[in-house]
């Protein structure tokens, strides 16, 4: 499946534990110098041209922040694109709020759970909001960016008193130069985690912090 990422400008959070893989999206002094205002109109255009242009099926929202923007502007955009038969990722931090709306579109939220290498809190009430209404829908998926044991010890707590028993799946990531992907894969099999690994394969391929990546 061919995915097209569609990236929004701004986070309302730093994740102060590593250099976040975007910074060009969530750091105003780089964004800024190119960062274009669309209607949701306009950027319903544009996406239609670019997954003509590659024959993708499936677009991603991330960003930065996605749920920063403007609700109704979000909404207005799955609208317009609406009879297109595309599937929408967001790749979100979950800590703000979705609204129940976007679940009438096939919108599968990726909730990017803090844990605290990342420097940001792991609990978060909207988040807990948000991937109780993912449950509902089924709809959506958690991801956890491990950076060391520590990390690894909350998310098995995080996933086994408030994940376990749903039906969303799990994923974990090595945080890029901070944990070797063989050892976070180690932990899981000696665990038994039915989670599934997830690569920034981006990353292998073109090297950290690259552009159109
Ligand atoms: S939540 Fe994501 S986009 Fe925002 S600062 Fe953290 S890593 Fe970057």
């Amino acid at each position: 499946m061919v995915t097209q990422f569609v990236r929004f400008a701004g986070c309302n959070l730093k994740c102060p534990g590593w250099p976040c893989d975007s910074q060009f999206a969530i750091d105003p002094k780089l964004f800024r110098k190119e960062q274009q205002l669309l209607t949701p109109a306009d950027m319903a255009n544009r996406i239609r041209g670019k997954m003509l242009d590659t024959g993708a099926t499936n677009v991603c929202f991330t960003g930065g922040e996605p749920f920063l923007q403007v609700e109704s502007d979000l909404l207005n955009l799955l609208d317009e694109l609406d009879g297109e038969e595309f599937k929408y990722e967001v790749f979100t931090n979950g800590t703000m709020p979705i609204h129940e709306d976007f679940f009438d579109f096939d919108v599968h939220p990726v909730v990017d759970w803090k844990l605290p290498g990342s420097g940001e809190a792991d609990y978060s009430q909207t988040r807990m909001d948000n991937v109780g209404m993912m449950t509902d829908y089924e709809k959506g998926c958690v991801k956890f960016t491990i950076a060391g044991e520590v990390d690894f010890r909350v998310a098995r707590t995080v996933w086994s008193t408030y994940l376990r028993n749903t039906n969303l799946e799990v994923f974990a990531g090595a945080v890029w130069n901070k944990l070797d992907t063989r050892t976070l894969v180690g932990w899981i099999q000696d665990k038994r985690l039915p989670w599934r690994l997830n690569v920034q394969v981006h990353n292998y391929i073109y090297g950290a912090q690259t552009r159109g990546t």
